[in-house]
């Protein structure tokens, strides 16, 4: 991998990946293999500063990520893909790091903030929440990479990242590059009741949902809101279902479909049914590399293990570095 730049990423497993982070993430991390070394990881320790008492499901999310992930077309054959907690060196880096970060830096993450209110049902007054960013921070300098691909409400994240990679530099000497934040332009799409697409919500397609499912859901969708009836024109610029056209259907429909809504000569129930048809098509080699792997579990467990040994080389070179630099 040498000559190539160095970038890395994570997502928490907190359960099946669906569209949305197809087209923000995954798609984009796909590309990336061939152009950078990557380093893509299962952050699971993560996954408990907020579900931590709830954790009886994570160990089976790590394994549907990364078959998840497999499917889509990430591999060990370009990237280093590996889980959080296998490689425990994060810790004792989040550690030191800790020792330096001032708690305001951490006060004053607008996700913190957010979440806080947004989760009310959870009890997130804990030093695990407030202290993410930097367990965040270690999980990233870690691997000194050049670039951490990520969507625009993580940039504050990355800036931490950097600011705490300054002062540990500052402190002991220039250990860690800091990592710039790449942004990538990503195609908006929503859930089916046109809100953001989130497990959470009850709105997502899932990657590993089937053909039936898929065409149930799109059924569903929320179209143009003012089209009444099929004599009614519809604006295409509106509706979500279009939206999805412009990204799963090929540029002369998209472009006949325009044409046929605003003149109300395509009825909402065939406009979708030619999407869902489309979307359905256009995953289903990524369902056929679910069924591959999820009749393979060992396999899948060998690349969890492979690459975060992989992972840990990395990991143990920087920590000793790390010694090196602080004296103990
Ligand atoms: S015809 Fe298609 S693009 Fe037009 S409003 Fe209905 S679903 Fe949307």
């Amino acid at each position: 991998m040498t000559g190539k730049k160095r970038i890395l990423s994570g997502m928490r497993p907190t359960g099946p990946l669906h569209l949305g982070n197809l087209l923000g993430a995954l798609d984009n991390w796909v590309r990336m293999q061939d152009d950078y070394d990557c380093f893509y990881f299962i952050a699971d320790w993560h996954a408990l500063t907020s579900d931590y008492e709830n954790t009886g499901h994570i160990s089976k999310y790590i394994r549907e990520m990364m078959i998840d992930w497999l499917s889509v077309g990430l591999t060990p054959a370009k990237s280093t893909l590996f889980v959080q907690s296998l490689v425990k060196e994060h810790a004792e880096l989040y550690l030191l790091l800790s020792m330096i970060t001032p708690v305001p830096w951490l006060e004053r993450n607008p996700t913190y903030k957010d979440q806080i209110v947004q989760l009310s049902n959870k009890d997130l007054s804990t030093f695990g929440f407030l202290g993410y960013p930097v367990l965040q921070a270690a999980d990233i300098i870690m691997y000194r990479p050049a670039g951490v691909p990520v969507g625009v409400d993580q940039v504050p994240h990355v800036e931490i990242t950097r600011e705490i990679a300054r002062r540990f530099n500052f402190l002991y000497g220039n250990i860690f590059p800091e990592p710039e934040a790449m942004l990538t332009r990503t195609p908006k799409i929503l859930g089916f009741d046109r809100r953001k697409m989130s497990k959470s919500y009850n709105n997502a397609i899932f990657l590993s949902d089937s053909p039936g499912q898929i065409g149930a859901k799109v059924a569903q969708m929320i179209t143009d809101p003012q089209r009444a009836r099929k004599s009614d024109p519809g604006d295409p610029d509106v509706c979500n279902v279009f939206s999805f056209h412009k990204i799963f259907t090929d540029g002369e429909t998209v472009k006949d479909i325009d044409e046929q809504c605003r003149s109300a000569g395509i009825g909402c129930v065939e406009c979708k049914k030619i999407m869902a048809a489309n979307l359905i098509k256009a995953l289903e080699p990524v369902r056929e590399k679910r069924h591959y792997y999820e009749s393979r579990p060992a396999e899948v467990e060998q690349i969890i293990t492979e690459g975060s040994a992989k992972a840990r080389q990395v990991a143990l070179d920087t920590m000793e570095r790390v010694r090196k630099a602080i004296k103990i």
